[in-house]
């Protein structure tokens, strides 16, 4: 995973006003007998980058919608600046948007689309060439201003697209799943590209995605939305060390589940005892989360697992290991050390000596 951390510094001009803090409430939405948010409460700090992640459906689009205005909570309040602007409507305040789909304007050029915000403002005809020709050079796509949309990749079009959300120097930037119609690759570049930025301009930023590479890799901290609900926000690295819920261990990174038993303050998984992560076992049946990574699988004639696949990816390479009992368990291994784990091989899988994550059997709410 590639995050970009080094702030650059920025352009002055476009760094006029530094990021504000987003406050939300217990805001709460109901379409029908749909709870699309549950009491959502949210503090984002002033050029923060905040990712809100989350399956389909889980109220990302909602929680970003009441954000920008367009959408008013049955209850509760967003803040920002400290100031309560629930009732101010989204034409006066003064964020941002981008959306999934290309939403440029067909018959207006690439520069005329940047400035349209400004030519809606009735801001002189100079003003917007300059700032059009300044947020195209930002985005990369200086030589591109007479285009129109459909003379360019999905890739420029987003960039553009983020052009003019940023060129009338909003206060808050919205991004709702933003690359989800690109290519792998652009898809890539284009999230550390977004990320750049934001670190330029020091502006307060929420990107919501279900992609959870794509939020760990970018944001300052990651909010995991669940029905309507935030399950945990934290850092990336904190989310994929430490999950609070089961949901979020499953949802973030890949997790293995392995049949376990609590023995005393310990627990017994693939024959040995391990400490247990975050305090006492739940009562009765558990089984334990493993990353990947966590396991360690050994050639072994004697040993009760089978090496079903070997997926290369570069440093490190995915061993499937089928155990018995229906139990299959992915681990990563440095491909370097791989050779001999061909399929068919007998194995043995160990838990790599660290404590580990029990929750109750059969709770299948790991959202994938
Ligand atoms: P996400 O963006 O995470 O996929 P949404 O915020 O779009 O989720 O939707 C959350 C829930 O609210 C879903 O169950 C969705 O079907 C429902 N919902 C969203 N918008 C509407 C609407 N305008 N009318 C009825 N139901 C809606
Ligand atoms: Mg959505």
């Amino acid at each position: 995973m590639t995050a970009v951390s080094a702030r650059a510094a920025g352009p002055a001009d476009l760094r006029e006003r530094p990021g504000v803090p987003i406050r939300l409430e217990g805001l709460t939405r109901r379409y029908g007998s749909v709870l699309a948010l549950d009491g959502l409460d949210l503090d984002i700090a002033g050029g923060e980058f905040l990712a809100l992640l989350g399956p389909s459906g889980c109220g990302k689009t909602t929680a970003l919608r009441a954000i920008a205005g367009f959408e008013r909570p049955d209850a509760g309040r967003v803040l920002l600046d400290g100031r309560d602007i629930t009732d101010v409507p989204a034409s006066k305040r003064d964020m941002g948007m981008v959306f999934q789909a290309y939403s440029l304007f067909p018959n207006l050029t690439v520069a005329e689309n940047v400035a349209f915000g400004l030519r809606v403002r009735r801001r002189p005809r100079s003003e917007q060439t300059a700032r059009a020709a300044e947020l195209l050079e930002l985005v990369g796509l200086a030589d591109r201003g007479a285009r129109y949309p459909h003379q360019l990749s999905g890739g420029q079009q987003q960039r553009v697209a983020l052009a003019r959300a940023l060129a009338v120097a909003p206060q808050v930037l919205l991004l709702d799943e933003p690359l989800s119609a690109l290519d792998a690759q652009v898809r890539v570049q284009l999230r550390e590209e977004i990320r750049r930025i934001q670190l330029e301009l020091g502006i307060t930023t929420v990107f919501v995605t279900h992609d959870q590479a794509e939020a760990l890799s970018v944001a300052d901290r990651v909010g995991v939305l669940r029905s309507g609900r935030l399950e945990q926000v934290a850092t990336p690295d904190e989310l994929y060390e430490r999950p609070v819920t089961a949901f979020v261990a499953e949802f973030v990174g890949t997790m293995n589940r392995v049949p376990a038993q609590p023995a005393g303050g310990d627990v017994e998984l693939l024959g040995v005892r391990r400490p247990l992560a975050g305090g006492a076992a739940p009562s009765g049946r558990v089984v334990a989360l493993v990353r990947p990574e966590a396991l360690v699988v050994t050639a072994d004639p004697t040993g009760p697992g089978r090496v079903v696949t070997r997926t290369f990816s570069g440093a490190s390479t995915r061993v499937l290991v089928a155990l018995p009992d229906g139990v299959e368990v992915r681990v990563d291994v440095a491909s370097a050390t791989s050779g001999d784990l061909v399929p068919g091989t007998p194995v043995s899988v160990t838990p790599a000596d660290r404590p580990v994550l029990v929750v109750p059997a059969g709770s299948e709410d790991g959202g994938r």
